[in-house]
């Protein structure tokens, strides 16, 4: 296989884990588009509990603390990644009610009917996006909401070239009414779908890479598998303005029947 088409996943983790705490997201989103999603979810009140699965850093998860009143736990699975987020909710003086653990979203040490919302921005796919919702489904309550973003195809056909590059590094991806379908199939109500707008990537994801790329290669001029990384993001940045007519990242909201 090609460095270009190696996936994320077989590069060394702590080196990607160093380049990603660098920039304020992880994957595609914007505070716009959280806010929106969250608009489509009712209910919360001070008392209520909100999971948010594959946090990263946590850019999303301040969001969500700044429009909502309840209480978040942030989970993901790498810890420098939690010291930030928990670092950040300090900062904003967000603490009492945002705490990031370290765990996996496949092992939650959560009850069930724990929470009112779970939310996953850009992460589900660690899981598989149908095996997520039908996990996940049980530490809700019910009439609880479940938010995710997910990668998806927007037409029926698309070139080889995207076809196989997104089928080789996500099996998973479909088109929108089959994700729709998994969700209703999962147990909940598809409330809201959307997709999420072109500079979540542009301005939001792949912006603030280029000034962590340059660093990146400077603090480790001579390490292989910093230079495969890079150009494996550059390829994918590439890709996606080639492509982008044919898939995006799709915001998918479920009520728990
Ligand atoms: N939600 C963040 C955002 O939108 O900026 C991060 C998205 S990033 C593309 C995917 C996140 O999933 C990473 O932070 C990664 O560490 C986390 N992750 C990967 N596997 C995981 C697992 N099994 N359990 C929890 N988090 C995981």
């Amino acid at each position: 296989m090609s460095n270009e088409n190696k996936s994320i996943h077989e590069f060394d983790f702590n080196l990607i884990c160093e380049y990603y705490s660098s920039v304020e997201r992880q994957g595609p989103g914007s505070p716009e588009t959280t806010i929106k999603a969250l608009s489509f979810i009712d209910n919360l009140t001070s008392k209520s509990h909100i999971a948010d699965l594959g946090c990263g850093t946590g850019g999303q998860t301040i969001v969500l603390a700044q429009h909502l009143q309840g209480e978040i736990t942030g989970v993901d699975l790498f810890p420098d990644f939690i010291n930030q987020f928990n670092d950040n909710a300090r900062l904003l003086n967000l603490q009492d009610r945002v705490k990031g653990i370290t765990g996996s979203m496949d092992n939650l040490p959560f009850a069930e009917e724990e929470f009112d919302l779970i939310w996953s921005e850009g992460a589900i796919y660690n899981i598989g996006f149908e095996r997520g919702l039908r996990e996940w489904h049980k530490y809700l309550k019910t009439g609880g909401y479940v938010a995710v973003s997910e990668v998806s195809w927007f037409t029926n056909e698309r070139p080889s070239e995207i076809n196989n590059f997104w089928n080789d590094a996500y099996p998973e991806i479909n088109t929108i009414p089959n994700k729709v379908t998994q969700m209703q199939n999962a147990g909940y109500i598809p409330v809201s779908v959307f997709i999420i707008p072109e500079t979540c990537w542009t301005e939001n994801f792949y912006a603030p890479q280029v000034f962590a790329q340059e660093n990146f290669l400077k603090k480790y001029p001579d390490n292989e598998t910093v230079k495969d990384f890079i150009e494996n993001q550059r390829h994918e940045e590439r890709l996606y303005n080639k492509y982008k007519e044919f898939y995006g990242y799709v915001f998918y909201i479920g009520k728990k029947i």
